[in-house]
C-alpha cells in the first residue's frame, strides 16, 4: 500500500503526525514534513497509516493500492 499527502490540502494542523509517529514527521512550521511525497507503507506500519488518514481533517492523505506514476 501507498500513502500520499497532498501538499496543497495540508494546511498543518498535526493531526496525523501526532497519531503517526512513526510514519510521519512535522517540520519547523508545524506541518507535516512528508507533504507533497508518495510513498510505499511498510507493512507494520499500515495502521498508522489509516490512521493519519482518518485524522485529517483536511482530507490531504490517502491509502491506497496504486503504484506511484511518473508525472
Ligand atoms: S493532519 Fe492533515 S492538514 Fe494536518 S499536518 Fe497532517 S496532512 Fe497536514
Amino acid at each position: 500500500m501507498f500513502i500520499e499527502i497532498d501538499a496543497t490540502k495540508c494546511m498543518g494542523h498535526g493531526r496525523c503526525y501526532a497519531v503517526a509517529p512513526d510514519l510521519l514527521t512535522d517540520d519547523d512550521e508545524g506541518f507535516v514534513a512528508e507533504r507533497g511525497q508518495r510513498w510505499e507503507v511498510p507493512a507494520d506500519l499500515l495502521d498508522q497509516a489509516q490512521e493519519a488518514v482518518d485524522a485529517c481533517p483536511e482530507g490531504a492523505i490517502a491509502v491506497s493500492s496504486a503504484a506511484p506514476v511518473d508525472a
